[in-house]
């Protein structure tokens, strides 16, 4: 994200990175995940190289965009950052990977529940959409909320999901 590390420690903002929050080019959703995450790396190290994009706020899901390599920085610890996130923004929370295929995007948003198989439909009108085909619900968190990811997907993606599961 585009937030000097004054701005990041402090919270107060310098006059640069006010511009940009007042332009919406940072939201403050933004600062206050990168807030939580700064908060939380001197007991989990691993995120000082985590490279924060931004964030996607739906009704019950916040999806954070990571650099390339940086999902499995946050997932670790047992779990623990990703508690912590829950905790303070009262959301599921999905963690993405900036710049990567649609594949690795699609798995990294229903994990932990696994892709049988993606495909694309054409429309009549000659639009797309984009059909997953999921693992069985066994062992799904309840937590999972299948129109939220549909909605993270438009967003980050502009892919239209078609989601179902495999018997
Ligand atoms: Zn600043």
């Amino acid at each position: 994200m585009d937030l000097c590390s004054f701005c990041l420690k402090s919270g107060i903002l310098c006059q640069k990175c006010s511009t940009k929050v007042k332009s919406g080019e940072i939201s403050a959703l933004d600062l206050k995940v990168a807030h939580v995450l700064l908060s939380l790396e001197e007991k989990y190290p691993s995120l000082q190289n985590v490279y924060f994009h931004k964030t996607i706020e739906t009704d019950r899901t916040l999806a954070i965009v990571v650099g390339p390599g940086d999902v499995p920085r946050l997932l670790g610890y047992g779990g623990r950052i990703m508690k912590a996130l829950v905790d303070e923004t009262g959301k599921n929370v999905r963690v993405l990977e900036h710049g990567v295929d649609d594949r690795k995007f699609l798995e990294d948003l229903f994990a932990p529940v696994g892709i049988m198989t993606i495909n694309t439909i054409w429309l009549p009108d000659g639009s797309t959409e984009t059909r997953v085909i999921l693992k069985r619900r066994h062992g799904m968190r309840s937590s999972f909320d299948a129109n939220d990811l549909k909605e993270i997907a438009r967003i980050v993606r502009s892919i239209t999901l078609r989601v179902e599961f495999a018997d």
